[in-house]
Parts: C-alpha cells; sequence; structure tokens
C-alpha cells in the first residue's frame, strides 16, 4: 500500500496536517484538538456466505469526522489492507474536501477489508449489500451519504442504494451516489474526478506560464480518477502523456501515449503494462520522470522523504488522497514545485457527487453541460480561493487549502457552539 514499507501512518499525517494549519488560524489547543479527532466511528464484524457454501467473516468501518457543515460524504473502499487509521485519514481530508470547494458537508469514509479481485460478483454482492445493512443506522440522506472509492464503483452504489431503500419500504436515491443513471446517477459522475484534476491543472499552469499543448504528464494509478485526468488532460488541454502505471507495473513513450488505446488495452489484458510501443518502467521510475506535470492516481504515501527530491515535475495534482507525506511535501516547496493538493484537486468526484445529491433530493435531472460547466465553475473559483490564500501567508497549497477549510469549518463550529 506505500512505497516506503508501510512505515507511515495516514491518520498522523492528517493530524500534524491540521496542527499545521492551526498556527495560520491562530486556534486554540482545545479546537485543535476536536479538529484532530473523529465524531464518530462504527466498526463491523459480518458474516458473508461464499461461493462454496462456506461462511466468512469481514470487517468493516464507517468514519464520520465532522459534521458542522451538513451531512457527512466520502467513499466506500474495497481492500486488503484497509485500516481503520487510513478511513480516519480519508474521513478527515473528506471533511476538509468538501469544506474547500464549500459544499454544505461534513466528512467521511469507509471500508471493508477484502481482497475484491479475489471475490466473485455474488460474493461481492452478498458482502456489499450487508455492509450496507451495518451500517445502515448512520448512513442516509440527512446523515451520511456514501460514495465509490478504490475497487468499488457504481454497481456497488446500488447494491448500497438498494439494501437501504428495502429496508426502508421505498427508493431513496439521495443515500449514496455514485449510483448508475437509472437509478437517480448523475450526469458526468463518472470522470468528475479526472475532470475536477484536469481544471485546476489548467488554471495551475495558466499562473505558473506553462503553456499545456504539448506539456508532459505522467500518470501513477490508471484506474477511475487517473485515466479520465490522463484523457482530458490529453483531449481537452492538449497534454502529452508519456507514462502510465497500474500495480503491475508502469509504461513509458516519450512521444506520447493515446490513453484512449492505453485504457482499452488494459481492459483487455488487465494491465497497461506490455503496451505497444511503450517501455516498462517501474512506479518509482514513474515519480521521478522528467515531466511538466505529474499526477499520483492510486493510493497514499507515494512520494516521501526518500523520493521526493528526485520528483522532476513542475505541477504535482494529486488525484489520489495522501499520496505525499508532510516531509515530502517540505522538500518539493523548496524544490518549487507546485503541489496541487488532494482536497482540492481531486474534489470534482465529491462535487459532482453533490450535484446527484440535490438532483435526487429535488428528482429534477440535469444534463452533462450543465454538471460540467458548474463543476468548472467550482473547481476553477476554489483553485483561485486557494492560490490566493498561498500568496497571501507565503505558504504552498496544501497549507493555504487546509486555512480555507479548516476556517470554514472552525466558523461553522464556533457559530454553532458546543453541544449542550
Ligand atoms: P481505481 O481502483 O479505479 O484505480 C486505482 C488504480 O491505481 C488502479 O489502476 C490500480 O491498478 C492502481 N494502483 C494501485 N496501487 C498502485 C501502486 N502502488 N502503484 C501504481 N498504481 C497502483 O480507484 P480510483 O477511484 O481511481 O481512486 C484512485 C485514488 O483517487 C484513490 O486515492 C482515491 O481515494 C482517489 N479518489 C478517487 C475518486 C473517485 O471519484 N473515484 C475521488 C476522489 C479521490
Amino acid at each position: 500500500m506505500t512505497n516506503n514499507g508501510g512505515a507511515v501512518n495516514p491518520f498522523e499525517t492528517a493530524q500534524r496536517q491540521v496542527d499545521i494549519c492551526a498556527k495560520y488560524l491562530n486556534l486554540d489547543a482545545g479546537m485543535t484538538e476536536i479538529l484532530k479527532h473523529p465524531k464518530r466511528e462504527l466498526t463491523v464484524n459480518f458474516p458473508v456466505r461464499m461461493d462454496n457454501g462456506s461462511y466468512r467473516v469481514f470487517t468493516g468501518y464507517r468514519v464520520q469526522y465532522n459534521m458542522a457543515r451538513g451531512p457527512t460524504k466520502g467513499g466506500i473502499r474495497y481492500h486488503p489492507q484497509v485500516t481503520l487509521d487510513e478511513v480516519r485519514a480519508l474521513a478527515a481530508w473528506m471533511t476538509w474536501k468538501c469544506a474547500v470547494v464549500s459544499l454544505p458537508y461534513g466528512g467521511a469514509k469507509g471500508g471493508v477489508i477484502c481482497d475484491p479481485k479475489a471475490m466473485s460478483k455474488g460474493e461481492l454482492e452478498r458482502m456489499t449489500r450487508r455492509f450496507a445493512s451495518e451500517i445502515s443506522p448512520i448512513i442516509g440522506p440527512e446523515i451520511d451519504v456514501p460514495a465509490p472509492d478504490v475497487y468499488t464503483d457504481s454497481q456497488t452504489m446500488a447494491w448500497i442504494m438498494d439494501t437501504y431503500s428495502m429496508q426502508k419500504g421505498y427508493s431513496v436515491p439521495g443515500v449514496v451516489t455514485g449510483k448508475p443513471l437509472s437509478i437517480g446517477g448523475s450526469e458526468g459522475r463518472g470522470e468528475a474526478t479526472g475532470r475536477g484534476c484536469m481544471y485546476v491543472i489548467r488554471e495551475a499552469a495558466k499562473d505558473l506560464g506553462l503553456n499545456m499543448k504539448g506539456a508532459s504528464v505522467a500518470v501513477q494509478g490508471f484506474g477511475n480518477a487517473g485515466s479520465v485526468a490522463a484523457k482530458l488532460v490529453h483531449a481537452e488541454l492538449g497534454g502529452k502523456i508519456i507514462a502510465v502505471s497500474d500495480t503491475k507495473g508502469g509504461i513509458l513513450n516519450k512521444n506520447g501515449l493515446d490513453p484512449v488505446a492505453v485504457e482499452k488495452y488494459k481492459q483487455e489484458k488487465g494491465s497497461v503494462v506490455g503496451f505497444p510501443g511503450s517501455q516498462k518502467i517501474s512506479n518509482n521510475e514513474l515519480l521521478a520522470l522528467d515531466c511538466d506535470v505529474l499526477i499520483p492516481a492510486a493510493l497514499e504515501n507515494q512520494i516521501t522523504r526518500e523520493n521526493a527530491s528526485s520528483v522532476k515535475a513542475k505541477i504535482i495534482a494529486e488525484a489520489a488522497n495522501g499520496p505525499t507525506t508532510p516531509e515530502a511535501d517540505e522538500i518539493l516547496h523548496k524544490n518549487k514545485v507546485t503541489v496541487l493538493p488532494d482536497v482540492l484537486a481531486n474534489a470534482g468526484g465529491v462535487t459532482v457527487s453533490y450535484f446527484e445529491w440535490v438532483q435526487d433530493l429535488q428528482g429534477y435531472f440535469w444534463d452533462v453541460n450543465d454538471v460540467n460547466s458548474r463543476l468548472e465553475r467550482v473547481m476553477s473559483g476554489s483553485y483561485r480561493g486557494v492560490a490566493e490564500v498561498a500568496k497571501k501567508h507565503g505558504v504552498h497549497n496544501r497549507t493555504a487549502a487546509y486555512i480555507v477549510a479548516v476556517g470554514r469549518v472552525v466558523e461553522a463550529m464556533r457559530v454553532r457552539g458546543i453541544y449542550p
């Protein structure tokens, strides 16, 4: 899961990030302490009937970090290395992410420890439905609204929506986002994270005077977020995708890869590795490539103190959550690498999730142009807001994004007061 032997605890990273921005917001120790703790955590151990007739017990988590600004929002991850601390960190990041793009949401996250690649569709459906049932007391359109994350997708969301609806006795589309269109999903949701990432890259490139036409781009993790970002940076900004990777390794072609053809190849062969005309590289080599833009779009803790100084990209756009450790941040800042932090760069997904929830609650649906133009406004406006704060305080973009986001959460908590 990490490329440094798993040494970095993502929740400690998330807590340290709060400490860093608390200084700039002049937060007192009490408020800082509140912001460093999740509000609610649920651990569930539940049995699932496997295809061979045996039963297996799975462990899952749902963490609701902070709900000062509204219902909590965040994805569900299926992965063998899910831990409670990872889910806590992801829930904290969701809180800041929703706030940085000004959505009326708090943050949450969920995960189930499992190996989805080794499970049949039937096993995945039964596991998903039972997990949905176990967490159903604490989810709902007004409480906490899950969405897809690593190795979960629109089908997973459909099963959760159906399970929750069966328990209620009526259809509740607003309980999850990232659903198929046929049951209340939104146009544009599937590509929203990658599209939002492309918009912030475009804005940052303008500020840096970097012409994106022909600019070289490397993408670590060619999944939902990474492949869409690659395709749109290529198609809409004219960027040259020189390298992409997945769990099996990376591929490089300095003359440029066609991301649509790579995606088709990955669908057929199961990996990008072996794509005709490309040279095989490791994930570590990909991170150190001589390129203009690096898009980490896999998992957390990929750019660390060990490899940060070898990064040559001018812009790092964090499509993934938590790919850069705080130590790496400092090294990158010193080396004048512009980091577009996860809470901003991948907020397109949750923004269109918010649009989906709004459409579900209204029962009125928008066309894709409407969704994308609203997304573009949110992403470029949020980038500008963060860039201004970065300039004003002389800090890097992550700290600036935290100053904006944490400041908004603190404002909501102050005006609401601490109960009772
Ligand atoms: P995904 O499962 O579709 O894709 C993940 C990809 O990363 C896969 O291609 C996988 O092979 C690859 N990968 C995994 N480990 C790797 C490694 N060590 N090195 C290189 N590649 C590796 O998942 P996704 O939805 O695209 O999520 C990717 C990241 O983006 C996660 O950090 C997730 O939290 C974040 N994110 C996703 C969304 C979304 O809407 N999908 C929104 C915000 C953030």
